[in-house]
């Protein structure tokens, strides 16, 4: 006998959502070099294969199901949500690209000396594989179109439930608000821009000297009440580590981490510990045991000043402020680049030139615009952490005015609010019923 959509579909969906958190953890914390693109394909055939039954099956086992029709509801609108999603991002051709441009050094540059000049590395290499992720754009935007939507933005917008409008306005007051101030931080400290990212980011504070992550982390939760977290949360720095968390086992939670030799290094792990935590307190399993990509930033997010509130020194704390002014706003700039990039291309250097402009002086040569990987492995995800950014600057004053210094009412009502009932309802909804406000007009 058949299984019923929904629990089939959640059951093949997250045995593969395991394999693949593991071969990528294994990859970044352990060197090893697994091929994921074996599992993406699996995770394709198996969008391709409900993607025909989804509509008649679905709404069979939505009305069979006698336990909770709410919540079969729900879960079929997000197994359409992910099927939709792979059926683009996981396709054959995408997957292809994306494996080639995730590890660009090796596919297109063998026979270049990264040595020797590392400017003129980047300029050659970025000339190489611009073509490439061009070409992944417009592949991402012809299988949209074939699945009913007008473009690839769209069909993204749709499925994370993100209102175009609300956000770009979001994006545009957070510049207005924040710009001149993260102007001036780039400029006292010297950061520039790299390709990706910023250079420099060290210069600002100074590192908490006698704290070790494990402790940091152990004392956030006590803080928080959130004693169960830390059982479920193991931490691994490497010298070639960087900040990432992956689950690999239902909450079986790990945290990489590169060397905490700065203040923007440890507000890296804040943020790792805000995704950890948020994993660990979900209350749910299966699907809604997952995250929405704009929910999971979020909740970073909201970790990072209250960890520095509970660990950190006023000095750092201020210091800690300033990095997040700066990183959130060319956050900013880097979402609505890449809007005005997915409406015409053909400008990418300009374009790239223009809004990295209003942050630094002297932004260097426009082909770079290609190695930030929001351009191709991640695309419409960085506005994610601006809107993070504020909903956690809502939370932290909403909790200071509601709960003062009983942290363990912070952590109640993080739970109750955000984390207990994952994916179940959507960031909007949870931040509309949270009190702190809408969220498109944080
Ligand atoms: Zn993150």
């Amino acid at each position: 006998m058949r299984l019923p959509f929904l629990i089939d579909f959640q059951t093949q969906y997250m045995k593969l959502f395991y394999v693949r958190a593991r071969l990528l953890w294994e990859n970044f914390s352990c060197d090893t070099h697994h091929d994921t693109r074996l599992i993406d394909s699996a995770f394709y055939e198996l969008a391709l294969s409900f993607h025909e039954r989804s509509c008649e099956d679905g709404a069979a086992d939505i009305r069979d199901r006698n336990d909770s029709p709410a919540d079969s509801g729900t879960l079929y609108n997000l197994i359409r949500r992910i099927i939709l999603r792979d059926l683009v991002d996981r396709h054959p051709d995408v997957a292809a690209l994306i494996f080639r441009l995730s590890d660009y050094d090796y596919h297109y540059g063998t026979d270049l000396d990264r040595g020797t000049d590392p400017a003129r590395y980047r300029a050659v290499m970025s000339r190489r594989i611009a073509p490439d992720v061009l070409e992944l754009m417009r592949i991402r935007n012809r299988l949209a179109i074939e699945l009913g939507y007008n473009c690839y933005r769209s069909l993204v917008f749709d499925i994370e439930d993100i209102d175009q409008a609300g956000l770009t306005a979001l994006l545009n007051r957070h510049l207005e608000e924040n710009l001149d101030a993260a102007r001036s931080i780039a400029s006292d400290h010297a950061i520039t821009l790299t390709p990706g990212w910023l250079d420099g980011l060290h210069h600002i504070g100074r590192a908490p000297c006698s704290m070790s992550p494990e402790s940091a982390i152990f004392e956030l939760t006590r803080q928080l009440g959130l004693h169960r977290a830390a059982d479920r949360i193991r931490i691994t720095c490497r010298d070639n580590g960087f900040g990432y968390t992956s689950v690999i086992a239902f909450r079986d939670i790990h945290i990489l981490s590169g060397p905490l030799d700065s203040l923007s290094a440890w507000g890296t792990l804040f943020h790792e510990a805000g995704h950890a935590i948020a994993c660990a307190m979900n209350m749910e399993s299966g699907l809604f045991g997952t995250w929405s990509a704009g929910f999971d930033e979020a909740m970073a997010e909201v970790i990072e000043p209250v960890a520095a509130r509970m660990l950190l020194d006023r000095e750092q704390q201020t210091s800690l402020r300033d990095i997040g002014i700066l990183t959130s706003c060319r956050c900013a700039l880097s979402a609505l680049f890449e809007f005005a990039l997915w409406d015409d291309p053909s400008q990418a250097e300009k374009l790239f030139s223009d809004f990295f402009s209003r942050l630094v002086t002297g932004t260097g040569d426009p082909a770079l615009w290609v190695f930030d990987t929001f351009r191709s492995i991640d695309p419409f995800y960085i506005y994610h952490y601006v809107v993070g950014h504020r909903l956690a600057e809502r939370i932290f004053e909403h909790l200071t005015v509601q709960a003062g210094a009983d942290h363990e009412k912070w952590g109640e009502w993080l739970i109750r609010r955000f984390y207990a009932d994952g994916r179940k309802r959507s960031l909007v909804k949870k931040t509309a019923e949270s009190g702190v406000g809408d969220l498109w007009l944080l």
